[in-house]
């Protein structure tokens, strides 16, 4: 199936008042403010909440050099939900959303225990610093996507596959794509999220990575589809020699420089450019892991073995062979462990992560 220019208008026409921001689409509505920040480079957003919606989407973007974040979320009682400073001092990932970027993200609720939205006006507080970290002033353009779905069990994502580079042209790698899409499907079927596709093209230069860099053609081909699409990018190379790389975590609904998961299309074929099964798998996978970055999980452990995510049910290891028996299953572990006689398969998800997929704002009620 491929995406029409008749749904996108359709979506565009239908405005709601303009204090609750815009409908965007069925149970999902759009608001956004322009916050003025003077020189202490923090400003605190009122933020309108209805009784029916269930999770948010904040996305805040500023021009460079300057970097923005997100200080804090209170609800409509003033109660602090999310303070930056807990996560920033910690070891323990939980969201991107306190870390000064460009384009940020905050999503609400995050995991299970996070207390759920309410009617009333809740507040955001945002911080704004120059390229040195220093508090500065500037504008902030403010987005929050609040959509309805309290069925947290099961519901849909919808994903549009983007080929670059001429990729589409070629008709191996679009099989080998084909295939690891179902990889890709029956990873989220097992967590209760049915993934529902398009395919499309885009021509032009090379992209850049969706996040460190500043790439406008994300921006572009996220503004071309309906509002509640992650997109998956497919080019002959990720820089930096990744299989794979998420705009941010959580990762932007409105159109961004960072509104894209980008994969590696050589990588993924290996060096003789043709796929083998277990390469599709590893696709397949790859893309599951990517995304789910994208709708807001992180490593269960990273790298260094001594920084984790939040939650409380991914095991804690501390050190590579403890982390590759109690983890190396898990569909978020931070390496691909093929060995000589194949890949074992990568492609569990426990049940704090499932919870944190489908908080996510893009992961809608099945209709
Ligand atoms: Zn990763």
């Amino acid at each position: 199936m491929r995406w029409s220019l008749v749904q996108a208008s359709v979506l565009l026409v239908v405005a709601g008042c303009r204090e609750l921001g815009e409908v965007v689409g069925e149970g999902a509505r759009l608001w956004t403010t322009t916050a003025n920040i003077t020189l202490d480079g923090k400003k605190q957003v009122s933020l309108p909440v209805r009784g029916d919606e269930d999770s948010l989407l904040v996305t805040l973007e500023v021009p460079p050099p300057n970097l923005v974040h997100v200080r804090s979320l209170s609800d409509a009682d003033g109660e602090v939900v999310f303070d930056y400073r807990r996560w920033s001092r910690a070891q323990l990932n939980l969201t991107n959303a306190g870390f000064p970027a460009r384009v940020v993200s905050l999503g609400w609720p995050i995991v299970a225990d996070d207390p759920g939205l309410h009617w009333g006006d809740w507040t955001l507080e945002i911080g704004l610093v120059d390229a040195d970290l220093r508090f500065t002033d500037g504008d902030v353009q403010v987005s929050a996507l609040l959509t309805d779905d309290d069925d947290r069990e099961s519901g849909t994502l919808s994903v549009a596959f983007v080929y670059t580079d001429g990729l589409e042209l070629d008709d191996d790698f679009v099989q080998g794509v084909q295939a690891a899409v179902r990889v890709f499907r029956e990873v989220y079927q097992a967590q209760g999220i049915e993934v529902r596709t398009t395919v499309l093209s885009h021509t032009g230069q090379q992209l850049a990575p969706p996040v460190r860099e500043v790439e406008p053609a994300y921006v572009g081909i996220a503004a071309n589809t309906p509002f509640d699409t992650v997109h998956v990018v497919f080019s002959e190379i990720v820089q930096g020699g990744f299989a794979g790389i998420a705009g941010d975590s959580p990762g932007p609904l409105i159109p961004t420089t960072r509104s894209a998961v980008q994969i590696g299309a050589w990588l993924a074929m290996g060096v003789d450019g043709v796929f083998s099964d277990r390469e599709v798998a590893v696709l397949g996978e790859t893309i599951a892991h990517e995304v789910s970055h994208y709708l807001g999980l992180f490593h269960p452990v990273e790298l260094d073995w001594v920084t984790f995510d939040a939650l409380p049910d991914t095991p804690a290891c501390d050190d590579a062979a403890s982390c590759l028996a109690q983890v190396g299953s898990n569909l978020m572990y931070p390496l691909i462990t093929c060995v000589d006689d194949g890949c074992p398969p990568q492609n569990e998800l426990t049940p704090d992560q499932r919870a944190v997929l489908q908080r996510y704002a893009g992961v809608r009620e099945t209709k």
